[in-house]
Formats: C-alpha cells, structure tokens, sequence
C-alpha cells in the first residue's frame, strides 16, 4: 500500500538553489535585517546578504578559478557570514559540502577528499585543522581562507581577498537543477563509513517549498524571529534554518553554538518566536532551573527533529512552556531533510507529523510485505527530495535506493488513520548522539586497531535523563588482558583520542567473550540490543 501526502503538490522549481531566494517570491525589502549576531551588534540586511553572496560567488571565480561543478568546503562553527559563503559557492554553480567544525585533521580529510572540494573557508581557530587536511588533500594553500578579519596563520581572510573585487550580477542559472549538485552533507547512511550526500538544486529547493506549504502559515514575516542555534553544517540548521528564514525574510539570530545562559538571554533580548530545536536541548528547556530566569514568552512555536522527541517530554516542554506550540518533523539528510512535519494547529505529542507536499512512502515489515495503517514497517520514501545518491558510491545509493525510485530510511514507523506519522526504531546502525549521527562502522574500525582488543561491536543505548542514545562499545579482549575498568577506560581514551568529542564512548565498554555473527559473519547488533533491554528489565 502506497500512501500519499494528502497536501495540494508544490509546483517544483525550475531554477537553482540561490536563484530561488534570489526571486524573493515574499518581497523581503533590502534594508530589512535578516542575519543578526547573538554575540555582537552586527546585522546583515537581506541586501547586504544578496551582495555578499555575489561578491563571495565573483571572488571565488576571480582568485580560485572557480568553475561550475567545483566543490567549496565551509569548516566552521555557525556565524552571520555562514549562509553567504554556503550560498555563494552555489551562485557561482558549484556546490558546497558543510563540515562539522570539531573534526579531527583525519575526519576532515575524509570530507575534503571524497568531495574534491577545490577550496575550504574554515573559523580563526580551526585554520590548523584545515591547512593539514588541505594538504593532505592536495588543496591550493592560496584556496584557504579564514572567516573574520584577520590574517591567520598565514591564512587570508576571506574578506580581504574573496569580498574586495566585483560581484556576479546574479547567481549562475543552473541548466539542469534535477542533476546537478548544490550540497553535500555527511551522512553514514543505513551502514558503514560517513558517505556524502548529494543533494541537487531540484531536491533543495523543492523541500523548501515542501516545507513552506506547511510551515508557511504559520509565519508572519513582520512579527517572526527565528534562533540559529543548531549546527548550519548538518542538513536540519542548513536547509530549514539557513534557507526558510532567507525564504520567509524572518530575521535570523545566529548563535555559535548551543550554551544554556545564552540561549535564555538570546530568546529574550531578540524576542524569539521561532526555533528549531534537538531533543537534549528540550529537556534543558523542560526540566532546568535556569529558564525560570527569563522571559520566555516570545517563544511561539517551536520543531523538534534531527532524533526522537518521546510524547512524555513533549508534554513537559508544554506544560513548562505553555504559550507555545512543539511540532515534531522527521527526516535525513537523505531527505533534504524534511519527509514529515507536525502541524501547529493541531500538535499530536509523540508523532513526527504528516507527509509534506509530494511525499508517498510505503511501510515495509521484516518479510517484505507492505503493511497498512497502524502496522510497524521500515519507512520507504519517494519525493523530488530524495538525494541523488552518495558520492562516489554506486553500491550504496543502489542499497537504500530501489528501482521504484523508493528510499530506505532505515527507520521503523507507523501512521495511524490520520495520516500521523510515529517513528518508533531504527534498524539501521547508525547511533545519533544528541541529533549528531556516530556511525558504529567507524568506532569499531578504530577499536579495532587497539592493540588489547580482538573484536568488537558499538550499538547506542538509550538514556532517557539526556534524551539521547550513547555510544557504547561491546568488546573481546585479546587473551593476554583481562577485563577491568582499566582496560575499558584505556579503550574509552583511545577512541577519544582519535575522534571528535560526540563520538565518544560516553555509553561505556562491555566485555563479552564473543561478539554475536550470523553464519555468514555478519554482526548481529540486534542480539545486542536485546541484552540491553534484558538488562534494563532487570534494573
Ligand atoms: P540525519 O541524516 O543526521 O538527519 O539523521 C537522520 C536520522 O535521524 C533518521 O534516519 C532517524 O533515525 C533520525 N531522526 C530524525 N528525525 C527523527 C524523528 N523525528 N524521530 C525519530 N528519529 C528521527
């Protein structure tokens, strides 16, 4: 059974990612403040964006021949410039693969190599990092550039360089927006090693449409201001922060990173009305002191996703929060990102709402078989926003993409007679530690290499105090050590050592004699989870 978005279809765009904000389909005038600092007085005004985006487009062609097709890699934490340099790369007809400011040298190589990006714009304090892997990468240390002012190790600002010359007199048309790429997001996928992600112009720009038939009525331009405070690397902060808000023309406050005090004092001193928001960061906002603090009472509405958001916390934020309204959407970076999205009319707790525009899934159970209504199955996702595949990866876009056209999101969900989606497990690996994705593949590959240790599975457990999975790792000592607390603290600090922070062990090291395969060897992490419930049962 096919179910179907029972929205009116959105006509899909014609045109690129940048050309389509650049219509200013919602008349934004040129003076109107759109990217504001949380840490300054600095603001943007939606003209200054439009210039900055073509400058940054012009100076990419003019210092580093920047060509259609060529790959930007943006490595910093999130800042008011963030969106003209995602942006620019992609007026100039390129792309522009967004890496999560904490990697490590390794994890960023990876990143740069498999996405050829030509040139990296990284933070003051990451411009070690970036060199390294630059190098490593064989990119032009004249390519290398820093966010801010000043010269940095070596390092030019961008503004001194990219931003000082002429500017394109509007994005580069995108010939063939169903095909050609506009990012790519890191994702690990159904299994194994981080994968990129290529999403084209036609999946970007149709879930921005997708969304804003949803979320659009919801908005009042004039009187709306969104927080920026989830990662603009990851797909949820770029596509439906970043790009809704420029959209929309509803300022946009930028925060570096996620801080409690600060949030508060934000929200309340620019009059915060909308958010994007993960789980962890609601169990702050249902359970901790602090907020009692503030005037909160700008807060009107509020998406949680990026990972699963319980009915029972959902029903603390409201009854802490009760002038404002909790959605839920669920989606991938696979997805660009949002599949379902809640409705703020009607918020239904626990649910991760309905289809958007131009969504049809199917619901599959353990046999193959398409399931009904109110019946557990993995989700298959078909829409114009399905990516077009991992970069250099034809066997793993042809594993979660079928011949139908159907995607496989790995997650397991039910949708009830309204049309109200649940996700309710995972059957995939992937671990997501506070909305951050871990894949297990690359713990294990880690582990693996320590010296006391002869095999070894990572699977997340749940922990509901923090609203997050942790990673934790199940492992088979060589014979020469034998458990102790020692022993899983050296392995703790081994991965630690090699990893950015949100990968770490913080779910603990078990030992066990054998880790569970099939007969042909493949790790068995269900058999595992199921020691966990056993042993949750028992406490
Ligand atoms: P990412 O590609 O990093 O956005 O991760 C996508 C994964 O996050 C999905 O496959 C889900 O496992 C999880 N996820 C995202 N949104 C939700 C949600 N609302 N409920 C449950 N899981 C979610």
């Amino acid at each position: 059974m096919v179910f179907h978005s029972s929205f009116a279809p959105i006509d899909i765009p014609t045109n690129g990612v940048a050309e389509l904000i650049f219509e200013n389909r919602n008349n934004i005038p040129d003076n109107k403040p759109i990217l504001l600092d949380a840490h300054s007085d600095r603001v943007i005004t939606f003209g200054q964006f439009k210039q900055g985006v073509l400058k940054f487009a012009a100076g990419l062609q003019d210092h580093c021949d920047f060509q259609a097709g060529d790959v930007l890699a943006v490595f910093a934490p999130n800042t008011v410039d963030y969106p003209i340099a995602l942006i620019g790369a992609v007026a100039a007809g390129g792309s522009t693969t967004p890496a999560n400011p904490a990697y490590t040298v390794k994890e960023l190589a990876h990143q740069v190599g498999l996405s050829g990006a030509k040139v990296i714009i990284c933070s003051p304090e990451n411009v070690k990092v970036a060199l390294e892997a630059g190098d490593q990468c064989g990119v032009a240390r004249k390519n290398i550039f820093v966010f801010g002012e000043s010269v940095v190790d070596g390092v030019q600002p961008y503004t001194n360089v990219l931003m000082n010359g002429r500017q394109l007199r509007a994005p580069l048309p995108i010939a063939n927006p169903v095909d050609q790429i506009s990012y790519m997001c890191f994702s690990s996928g159904t299994t194994g090693l981080s994968k990129g992600v290529m999403s084209t112009h036609t999946n970007i720009t149709s879930n921005l449409l997708q969304i804003d038939a949803v979320l659009g009525p919801h908005m009042n331009a004039n009187k709306d201001r969104v927080l920026g405070v989830l990662p603009f690397f990851h797909i949820f902060g770029l596509s439906v922060v970043i790009h809704m808000s420029l959209f929309w023309g509803v300022p946009l406050t930028v925060m570096t990173k996620f801080d409690l005090p600060l949030f508060c004092e934000t929200i309340q001193k620019h009059k915060i009305s909308f958010s994007c928001l993960v789980p962890p960061i609601l169990v702050l906002l249902a359970k901790h002191p602090l907020i009692d603090s503030y005037d909160m009472s700008s807060l009107r509405q509020i998406v949680s996703g990026a990972a699963p958001l319980s009915a029972e916390l959902s029903t603390e934020v409201q009854s802490r929060l009760p002038h404002c309204k909790l959605i839920q959407g669920y989606g991938l970076t696979e997805t660009s990102p949002v599949a379902t999205i809640g409705d703020f009319s009607n918020p239904i707790e626990g649910s991760s709402g309905v289809l958007v525009p131009n969504m049809s899934v199917k619901i599959v159970n353990e046999d193959g078989k398409e399931v009904g209504i109110n019946e557990r199955g993995e989700l298959w996702c078909k829409g114009p926003n399905i990516m077009k595949g991992y970069i250099k990866n034809p066997e793993a876009t042809a594993g979660c993409i079928d011949s139908e056209g159907y995607f496989h999101s790995g997650d397991v969900a039910v949708v009830d007679e309204r049309g109200s989606y649940s996700i309710v497990d995972r059957i995939k690996e992937l671990i997501k530690y506070k909305g951050f994705q871990v894949p297990p593949a690359e713990l294990e590959s880690i582990l693996l290499t320590s010296p006391i240790v002869a095999d070894c599975a990572v699977i997340g457990v749940y922990d509901p105090a923090q609203a997050t999975e942790l990673p934790r790792a199940y492992v088979v000592l060589q014979p020469s050590t034998k458990p102790s607390d020692a022993a899983a603290k050296e392995l703790m600090d081994f991965v630690a050592d090699k990893v950015v922070q949100y990968k770490r062990l913080r779910g603990g090291v078990r030992f066990i004699d054998a880790v569970p395969k099939s007969a042909s060897g493949k790790l068995l992490r269900r058999v595992i989870k199921d020691w966990v419930k056993e042993e949750e049962k028992a406490a």
